[in-house]
């Protein structure tokens, strides 16, 4: 009998070879310690795939009463759905091509049987039928809320009227493969491959983490992803966590992987060990504040004054650093301000330097975390060498006390490095082929 498999997984398996890859990938992610994620259940988009259908003739058996000669060939025709919150018993039946009052009551009043309609709708459920539309089988497949286990309704007709039984198992985790180039958004060419809605909706945070924030992907740009599905009895019935992905723009490439340490909260890194959640900013200098944030007396004007940022009294020529990637959205002289620059970053925040006696980046520079803007000095109004450092979240100054408090960024710690270098290994072959894999998916 051939084997039916839904959309998710018949791309890979369709292809004997594209099978065996996939498998040497699941082989090789286990051994590289991928352990349990956060699974997303699959998109209602999931539950309105197409029906698949085949009629297939038996082959009676030496055991099988003799048939009429006269007979026609005794037809199998095997179907599989998704329930529906509408659904009815009957109407899933009907849905499924089954006309059988006695199956339609048994599913109505057996108590197991009451477990396919109820709960969360978008259980799989496939049945065998005679070339009467009696129902001969049926099995249904659902995930357990555990997200480790599935269950497995089966209902069978036998001497006496149907049977039904309900089985616990494991879901089997396995990788899927997919790669596209962006011809109008990411979401569009995520959408193009096919990826399960999770699956694009994390990509796109993930992109928009590891890249710069103006570093919209377009048209010939391109990305690979490996993400996680659980199945059961060959079915795909969960979409899991989004693994890894490629991002390849122009001539930069970005590469992340989902990692979790232990007693700690998984996330992005890239493959060389670097968290990709940057929202931790960092202060500029290495120095106590001299002047705080908030109403005070100008040191110059002697009035009342809000202070709209903080001050540091440094020797002239202390290095400033950079609060967080970003561009540097002006580079020059500002009034009061003196020496001046200002770096967007993302989430509309932005920091500004004044007072700086060197410059050393320009309007429209690309900057990282930590990079050199320029030197200390006393440009502008200042009653000595000083940076005044402003932090501001949509265009409005921020008490810049609020970065020093905001947690570091999170690092591998060393007991996991080795683990880490292991899955990044893997990671790594997984993006090489994942072209290779996704052609079918792709086109
Ligand atoms: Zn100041």
């Amino acid at each position: 009998m051939r084997r039916f498999f839904s959309p998710l997984s018949s791309a890979l398996n369709d292809n004997p070879h594209h099978r065996r890859l996939t498998i040497g990938l699941v082989v090789l992610l286990l051994a590289s310690g991928v352990t349990a994620y956060s699974i997303a259940p699959l998109s209602p988009a999931d539950s309105t795939l197409p029906v698949r259908q085949l009629i297939e003739a038996v082959t009676p058996t030496a055991t099988t009463a003799p048939i009429d000669q006269e007979a026609v060939v005794p037809m199998v025709l095997y179907r599989s759905e998704f329930t529906r919150t509408s659904d009815s018993a009957n109407t899933l039946l009907q849905r499924l091509g089954v006309s059988d009052n006695a199956a339609t009551k048994f599913l109505v009043n057996d108590k197991a049987s009451r477990t396919l309609l109820a709960g969360t709708p978008g259980k799989f459920v496939s049945i065998e039928a005679d070339g009467q539309q009696r129902l001969l089988r049926l099995k249904a497949l659902w995930p357990n809320a555990d997200g480790v286990q599935f269950s497995r309704l089966v209902v069978e007709r036998g001497a006496n009227g149907y049977t039904s039984r309900v089985e616990m198992e494991q879901l089997q985790s396995s990788v899927r493969l997919a790669s596209a180039t962006v011809r109008n958004s990411l979401n569009a060419a995520a959408a193009q491959a096919k990826l399960p809605g999770t699956i694009a909706t994390q990509l796109v945070s993930v992109y928009s983490r590891v890249a710069d924030f103006r570093d919209v992907l377009r048209a010939g740009d391109s990305f690979r992803v490996v993400y996680e599905i659980l199945e059961a009895d060959g079915e795909v019935l969960r979409v899991g966590k989004l693994l890894g992905a490629e991002f390849v723009k122009k001539d930069r490439r970005y590469q992340v992987m989902w990692f979790e340490q232990a007693g700690q909260k998984g996330g992005f890194y890239t493959l060389d060990g670097q968290s990709i959640d940057r929202k931790a900013m960092k202060l500029p200098l290495d120095a106590s504040v001299s002047s705080d944030y908030g109403m005070r007396i100008h040191p110059v004007f002697g009035k009342p004054k809000t202070h709209e940022g903080i001050d540091f009294a440094v020797a002239s020529g202390t290095p400033i650093r950079s609060a967080a990637d970003g561009i540097v959205s002006f580079a020059g002289w500002q009034k009061g301000y003196g020496k001046f620059v200002l770096v967007k970053h993302r989430d509309q925040k932005a920091t500004a330097y004044a007072h700086l006696s060197r410059i050393q980046v320009r309007k429209g520079q690309r900057v990282v975390l930590g990079e050199l803007l320029g030197s200390v000095g006393q440009t502008g109004t200042a009653t000595g060498p000083n940076l005044h450092f402003e932090y501001l979240v949509k265009d409005r100054p921020q008490d810049p006390d609020n970065i020093a408090r905001q947690p570091a960024d999170i690092s591998i710690s060393s007991t996991n490095s080795s683990e880490f270098k292991r899955m990044a290994l893997a990671m790594r072959r997984h993006l090489e082929v994942a072209p290779l894999v996704a052609m079918t998916t792709v086109e």
